[in-house]
């Protein structure tokens, strides 16, 4: 993509409105625009980590098994009266008349609209387990929108729905999407740390929320200072999550905590994922019931697993950010590689970068080329902001065949030959087009 062409509105100054890093950043950056108080259009920019992290999710559920439906995100009343959720709701449930005065509702989850679709298709027990998901718009009409997308009204959510025969089945497969969230976190290439919850308007028993750690977290969570050692030395595995003591802030009890005193950590955390077992409340209240394997009927064990899609675009600058900008993980870059000329006047200069771009390009890599008339200075600032992981610097010596890189995590600057980049590309990125590069590369 060429900067000159792209649709990026960055903002020079701190916008007055924004009152944490994430919803600054992505306001100057021009990845999103207020519509009216929580209700955001995606630019170009953010569109792009958003549809990446929404592939990462799309892909770890897949490989669950779940299958990906898309669900309306207006519902009948009539489905929340069936479960007793439509009173219970309260003002965060966005309520509409349609023309024939029939009550309609803008979802702001869908255990309703799935236990219904499951009650017309799931007859018998050889048909579960089973587990839908979809990703999409929810609207809460929050009391207090605020932070950007962080807390949004209108927002996308992964939302999963789990079908068992057992209690036991159903916590097997509780268990399995923990796993996968873990894998889906550490792939966006967030450390999410999984804590004791309550299960709140869903109901249940079983439950737990995971918090990406930052400073501006609306929660206070507590956990077992062994799980500081995991943290720092990579990924949380299953095992972790049964062995050390996690809790969220309403879980948690000084009283009864078993963890000693010396040992108990506190840290504020971004709620980026949430999952729920609660048995048999839908499938009983709204009557879906299975024939199972002696001949007699039984209600399905559920359960519901939350992620916050439009958070994490947000919950990821939080925890990825300096003083010049946003620092994207590599999996979920919008580009990933930042082209930056100077001295563009030059036309072997020139000439030199627009060839490098086409080879880049063919590679299969997402690259950002600021081919616009501006001063090195502005280039640099804007490259940083915006975040793209490496950066390739064009000068007088690339005439030669010498360029400069800039990874934009540490900072550090190396110079390479073009096939040492080459070569430094497709190690970052294995997944672009990785046989086509090698076999350019080596020829
Ligand atoms: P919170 O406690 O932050 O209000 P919640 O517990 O009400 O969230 P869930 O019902 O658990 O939310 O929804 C699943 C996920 O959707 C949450 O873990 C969160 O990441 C995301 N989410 C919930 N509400 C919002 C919102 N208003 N804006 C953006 N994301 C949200
Ligand atoms: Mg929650």
């Amino acid at each position: 993509m060429k900067l000159s062409m792209y649709f990026i509105p960055t903002l020079r100054e701190d916008p007055a409105e924004a009152q944490i890093i994430s919803h600054r950043l992505m306001l100057r950056s021009g990845m999103i625009n207020q519509t009216c108080n929580g209700i955001y259009s995606w630019l170009p920019l953010g569109f792009r980590v958003l549809s990446k992290i929404e592939r990462i999710i799309a892909e770890e559920q897949d490989t669950i098994g779940a299958h990906r439906i898309l669900m309306p995100t207006v519902q009948p009343a009539k489905l929340w009266q069936e479960s007793g959720r439509y009173d219970d709701y309260g003002k965060e449930m966005l309520r509409i008349k349609d023309r024939h005065d029939r009550e309609m509702l803008y979802g702001p989850t869908h255990e309703e609209v799935v236990t219904d679709l499951a009650r017309q298709f799931i007859k018998s027990y050889k048909q579960l387990p089973v587990m839908f998901y979809q990703i999409h718009w929810k609207f809460r009409d929050e009391i207090r929108p605020r932070f950007g997308v962080m807390r949004g009204r209108e927002f996308l959510m992964k939302d999963g729905y789990s079908f068992d025969v057992t209690r036991e089945a159903a916590v097997e497969t509780y268990k399995n999407v923990m796993s996968s969230y873990l894998r889906t976190f550490a792939r966006i290439g967030l450390r999410a740390i999984p804590v004791r919850a309550d299960a709140g308007a869903i109901g249940g028993d079983l439950s737990h929320e995971f918090h990406v750690i930052a400073q501006t977290g609306e929660s206070e969570i507590f956990y077992d200072s062994d799980y500081d050692k995991i943290l720092l030395n990579g990924e949380i595995t299953f095992a972790d999550i049964n062995e050390l003591y996690t809790a969220a802030d309403e879980k948690h009890d000084t009283e009864t905590c078993p963890v000693p005193k010396e040992r108990l950590r506190s840290a504020r955390g971004i709620e980026v994922g949430h999952v729920f077992y609660f048995g048999k409340k839908y499938s009983a209240s709204m009557g879906l019931f299975v024939i199972g394997k002696d001949g007699n009927a039984f209600y399905p064990e559920m359960g519901s697993y939350g992620i916050g899609v439009s958070r994490l675009v947000a919950a990821t600058i939080e925890a990825n950010h300096d003083e010049n900008g946003i620092i994207w993980p590599d999996a979920i870059a919008p580009f990933h590689v930042g082209l930056i000329t100077i001295k563009r006047q030059n036309t072997s200069i020139q000439n030199v970068v627009e060839s490098l771009y086409g080879t880049l390009l063919n590679m299969g890599l997402e690259v950002l080329y600021d081919d616009r008339d501006e001063s090195a200075g502005i280039k640099f600032a804007d490259m940083d902001l915006i975040g793209v992981p490496y950066q390739v610097i064009c000068g007088l010596k690339s005439i030669d065949g010498i360029f400069e890189w800039k990874e934009r995590k540490t900072g550090k600057r190396l110079y390479f030959s073009q096939d040492e980049l080459l070569n430094k590309l497709a190690d970052v990125f294995p997944v672009v087009k990785i046989d086509s590069l090698r076999g350019n590369l080596y020829k």
